[in-house]
């Protein structure tokens, strides 16, 4: 997540078909750009994006939504890939477990909101393009033509590949 510049994964991104992902809350909403060269190790992304907490959320459960905010996203799914404004809730009650089974409930808004629920999207099988208008959509089609065909060749490619490595199972 951290080599791709991600600030969350959800478990169905990576095969694990279970209702698990992993988030970063910084202070993004309060960062500003600077002319330094872009960060390299996670140590410098964890300083210059401001993490103040890395997140292992199970079974979250989101309600209380108020407000609406607009931000760029993108998602490590459809890789390079943004949209300028995208709509979310400002701010949401989460309830979830950690790593430990331990139950937490809290408010998130703001950037950290807005992982929460680009990520809790991925587990209902929602991307973030599927948050866009007809027309927001239309013009990120239009935009991104070139690099979706790329995608879905390499996806294509991918599946052949891997089906020739295919092995038929032995049953004793
Ligand atoms: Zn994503």
């Amino acid at each position: 997540m951290y080599e791709h510049n991600g600030v969350g994964l959800a478990g169905p991104q990576v095969g694990v078909a279970k209702r698990i992902f992993v988030a970063l809350e910084t202070r993004k909403d309060e960062a500003k750009d600077d002319d330094r060269p872009p960060p390299q190790t996670i140590e410098e992304k964890r300083e210059r994006w401001g993490v103040v907490g890395e997140h292992v959320i199970i079974n979250p459960i989101l309600s209380s939504f108020e407000g609406q905010a607009y931000d760029v996203e993108g998602c490590l799914s459809i890789p390079a890939l943004y949209f300028e404004e995208v709509e979310r809730s400002y701010s949401l009650h989460i309830r979830y477990q950690d790593a430990n089974g331990e139950t937490h409930e809290r408010l998130a808004k703001g950037h950290f909101a807005r992982v929460i629920q680009h990520e809790t999207d991925h587990l209902d099988g929602i991307l973030f393009l599927d948050r866009l208008t007809a027309e927001d959509k239309r013009q990120f089609m239009n935009e991104n033509r070139q690099a979706l065909a790329e995608m879905q060749r390499e996806a294509k490619a991918f599946l052949k590949n891997i089906k020739e490595q295919i092995q038929p199972v032995k049953v004793a």
